[in-house]
């Protein structure tokens, strides 16, 4: 560990030879471009040119380096294919800003700039300019874009330019870092340009041993609490966070960070992680197939997880368990309870258990609103006692697993707000709880030559970041 202290956090190191083969194969294989940044170069991505680049009033000076404090650990940059699937966006297209003529452009022009605050409106804004409000007018009705500015939110900016007589010329609205319009005044008119950058993707790579729990080590490790989820997330299906975890258990991570003129803006993906909990070691890389999906799998092509979510809704409490001889009370007969329930407040997110296609979506007697997923053949899954539908989920929708498809609620015979779930292989009803799951499905044949190389590469870097990861040319 201590070899990634003594470095400052970047190795001037170069790949040894069959890294440099292993990354150029996979970067033919999946249309991305090596990037190698030097820290000190400001970067950005876009697809048009901006009439001044300077949006974000950042200094370019900045290394691009995340700062991390821990003695611990330090982010490497790593220099490797960024796969494809990665990026919001085609890397193909990037474009070297040169920040000393950008600079003279924004000596000469000067823009006022108004965050927008809560509460303020797109008029309230123009008064305070003294611009008059038929010039709002034709600023929102003169372009397409100019409909965007009846969407401004809080935390955004809008910013003037004037000519040396004070005439307004151009109205800069600034979305978000990666996004933003200039408003270009012709006369009686406004054109307009939409700007979008693309962050630089850079890898990083991070370690820690946890002393009392994940989060506190992950923090130590420099580590966002979203990456930590997603790290948990990824092990989850193997290692149960709240009850298996022992002082001891490490992890590596490799993770994805995305840059904009040398300051991170946000986490990536995970691209490859290792757990080791009570001695066992679990490895996960991230991985997307040729027709574009992307999964974790351990190096062996099998799934990280199983095809089916142990229970669809969060937090929740069972209330009643998967009983075949549960005796009716009043018709003294046997009335089978087959499916758990999961008490839950009105309104809580359901999720589909796995992948599959909606076969019904409405109501259904005692079941109230209810939501019934074919997955694939031999399974499917059945909620009932919905408040609502998600917007979209309808019959015949594929879903993926995890994603939302309806609110949990008390329709149809329920004497309060619950899921009643219900879990059927081959037509029979089975106890959700006891199943036992199948894993998602593994790597496909055609990808596993492609997977194993990606692999192979991914898991030397964790394994040795310090002599492997590379690095600036
Ligand atoms: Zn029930």
């Amino acid at each position: 560990m201590d070899h990634i202290d003594s470095k400052s956090g970047r190795n001037s190191s170069i790949f040894p030879k069959q890294h440099l083969m292993l990354i150029s194969a996979l970067a033919t294989a999946v249309g991305a471009i090596l990037m190698l940044l030097p820290s000190s170069e400001v970067k950005a991505e876009r697809n048009t040119i901006p009439l001044a680049l300077d949006i974000h009033q950042s200094s370019p000076s900045k290394t691009g380096q995340p700062n991390l404090n821990s003695s611990k650990l330090k982010p490497i940059q790593l220099a490797m294919a960024t796969r494809a699937s990665s990026a919001p966006t085609t890397q193909e297209k990037q474009i070297t800003e040169q920040p000393s003529s950008q600079e003279e452009v924004n000596q000469a022009e000067q823009w006022d700039s108004v965050k927008i605050k809560a509460g303020s409106s797109l008029s309230s804004i123009f008064k305070k300019q003294q611009l008059s409000p038929s010039l709002l007018h034709t600023l929102v009705t003169s372009s397409s874009e100019g409909k965007m500015l009846n969407r401004i939110r809080p935390g955004q900016q809008i910013e003037f330019m004037r000519d040396a007589n004070g005439e307004l010329t151009r109205v800069r609205y600034i979305r978000n870092r990666l996004e933003s319009v200039i408003f270009t005044r012709n006369g009686k008119s406004f054109s307009a340009e939409e700007i979008t950058y693309t962050p630089n993707v850079q890898q990083s790579f991070a370690e820690g041993e946890i002393e009392h729990s994940l989060f506190a080590a992950a923090q130590q490790a420099g580590i966002s609490e979203n990456t930590t989820m997603k790290l948990a997330n990824i092990f989850g299906w193997d290692i149960d966070f709240a009850l298996d975890m022992r002082k001891g258990d490490s992890f590596r991570v490799i993770y994805e960070e995305n840059f904009l003129d040398g300051e991170k803006i946000s986490d990536g993906d995970i691209v490859a992680a290792q757990f080791t909990n009570q001695g066992k070691t679990y490895t996960a890389v991230r991985y997307t197939d040729s027709k574009g999906n992307t999964d974790y799998y351990a190096p062996d092509g099998r799934s990280m997880r199983k095809a089916f979510l142990r229970s669809p809704v969060d937090f929740a409490r069972i209330s009643s368990r998967f009983n075949l001889s549960r005796k009716h009370p009043v018709l003294n007969k046997i009335r089978a309870h087959k499916g758990v329930d999961y008490a839950a407040g009105t309104g809580t997110p359901i999720r589909a258990a796995g992948d599959g296609k909606i076969t019904f979506a409405g109501r259904k007697g005692g079941y109230g609103k209810v939501v019934i997923i074919q997955h694939g053949q031999r399974y499917s899954t059945l909620y009932a006692h919905m408040n609502g539908y998600k917007r979209g989920i309808r019959s015949g929708k594929h879903v993926k697993q995890g994603s939302t498809i309806g609110y949990v609620g008390s329709t149809g015979l329920a004497t309060g707000p619950h899921l009643h779930y219900e879990f059927r292989e081959n037509g029979v009803h089975v106890n959700p709880m006891t199943v036992k799951l199948p894993s998602a499905k593994p790597i496909a044949k055609a990808e596993k030559s492609t997977f194993l190389a990606h692999t192979q590469l991914m898991i030397s870097q964790l394994e040795q970041p310090a002599t492997t990861l590379a690095l600036n040319d």
